[in-house]
């Protein structure tokens, strides 16, 4: 792996480095990783090939065929609903409801730039986001501003956790019917919208099983609820540690102890993630307050002057919020600042510092 540069940037159709720090389509990245992975001589990539089964002793999968995959080492990076997850805590996993569902589409932006309001509204700023209580709606621009990402969250209406279940359209417009009128200029060109339930999970004790035969990565170990978009950057961390860490492997016998260390390097940081998102649900879902019925019937710079004016501030709102429930996400926020680090280096350390020394100088980069 190619370390700390940005990948792909024009097989992503994006027109400079910019949009890709901004924003990227799940869908686009894995198209990245894809190639890239596809690429290595030492990767084989197999679609269709479901995994029903895992022996942690062996180790080895089996896949729907029948077919039994054996390995030195196998990697659950299959997300949520993970079963592989099952095999390392030994017992399946208790999602928590969160009470929130999320409708999801991309939609083409051409409707934007035939409509004057919206083309200045979304000139001002390419992502946009309105909250009214249990509801909130996220919008931004991906693929060089072609297309616009959404986000509607909303009270849970018994919804799956699946990435393909469909949801009605009509149904979401009126759900969202007392957003402003530029909401449902944006909402009324869903026309398939995608539906998500938000299941919370707890921190997990460890991430590997103890023989050291069998990990987890990303959303099987540590699913993030959506709210601070830090899920998938996670999961890439998990990868480009694990894929370093393994980097100086020269032994079988050395897995335990790589393993326990992709934990310590990875678990601090992956949980304060999962628990900031959380508490983000609070801020999100800020109670309404007195002064929206005025802002509403005003416009851009004026409700904004309101808002000033009122009440001392542009966030006086959520400042008031935030001090009167001692401030959600706080100590989390903290927490991930501390953790913060290139994962690279905390590898690298971890080999000069102990790692070298643990495996008795026998390790090989590159092995
Ligand atoms: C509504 C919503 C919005 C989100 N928005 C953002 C965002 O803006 N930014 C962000 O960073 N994150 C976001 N996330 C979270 C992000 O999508 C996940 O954190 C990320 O996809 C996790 O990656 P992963 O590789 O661990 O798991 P996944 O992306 O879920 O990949 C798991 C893979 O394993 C495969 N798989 C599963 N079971 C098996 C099996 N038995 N056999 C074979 N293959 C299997 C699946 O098909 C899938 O390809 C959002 C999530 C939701 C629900």
């Amino acid at each position: 792996m190619r370390r700390r540069s940005v990948v792909g940037i024009h097989a992503l159709g994006c027109r400079h480095e910019e949009d890709v720090r901004r924003a990227l389509l799940d869908a686009d990245l894995h198209a990245v990783l894809a190639e890239i992975a596809t690429k290595q001589e030492s990767v084989t990539v197999r679609l269709n090939s479901t995994v029903v089964g895992v022996d942690p002793e062996l180790p080895s999968v089996t896949l729907a065929s029948g077919e039994v995959v054996k390995g030195d080492l196998v990697i659950g990076a299959d997300g949520l609903k993970s079963i592989v997850r099952n095999i390392v805590i030994g017992h399946p996993e208790c999602p928590i409801a969160t009470g929130d569902s999320a409708y999801r589409a991309v939609i083409s932006t051409v409707f934007i730039a035939k409509d004057l309001e919206l083309m200045a509204f979304f000139r001002a700023s390419d992502t946009n986001g309105w909250l009214s209580g249990t509801q909130h709606v996220v919008a931004y621009e991906v693929r060089a501003k072609k297309e616009l990402n959404l986000v509607l969250v909303h009270q849970d209406d018994e919804s799956v956790e699946s990435w393909t279940a469909v949801s009605d359209a009509k149904k979401m417009m009126l759900e969202f019917s007392g957003f402003e009128p530029r909401v449902q200029k944006i909402i009324a060109q869903i026309k398939t919208p995608l539906t998500w339930r938000l299941v919370d999970r707890n921190p997990l004790e460890t991430w590997v099983q103890p023989r050291g035969r069998v990990t987890l990565l990303g959303d099987a170990c540590h699913p993030i609820l959506p709210h601070r978009a830090l899920g998938t950057v996670m999961a890439i961390e998990d990868a480009a540690a694990l894929g370093n860490i393994l980097s100086h492997l020269s032994s079988q016998d050395q897995l335990p102890v790589f393993l326990k260390t992709y934990q310590s390097i990875r678990h601090r940081l992956a949980s304060a993630a999962q628990a900031i998102s959380r508490m983000s649900k609070q801020l999100l879902q800020i109670p309404p307050a007195p002064h929206d019925a005025a802002m509403r019937v005003m416009k851009g710079e004026d409700a904004i002057k309101h808002v000033e004016k009122d009440l001392d501030g542009g966030f006086a709102p959520l400042r008031t919020y935030a001090v009167v429930n001692d401030t959600p996400g706080a100590d989390e926020q903290k927490e991930i600042e501390s953790l913060l680090c290139d994962v690279d280096e905390a590898v690298d350390k971890w080999w000069a510092e102990e790692g070298e020394r643990i495996v008795g100088g026998t390790g090989s980069k590159g092995a």
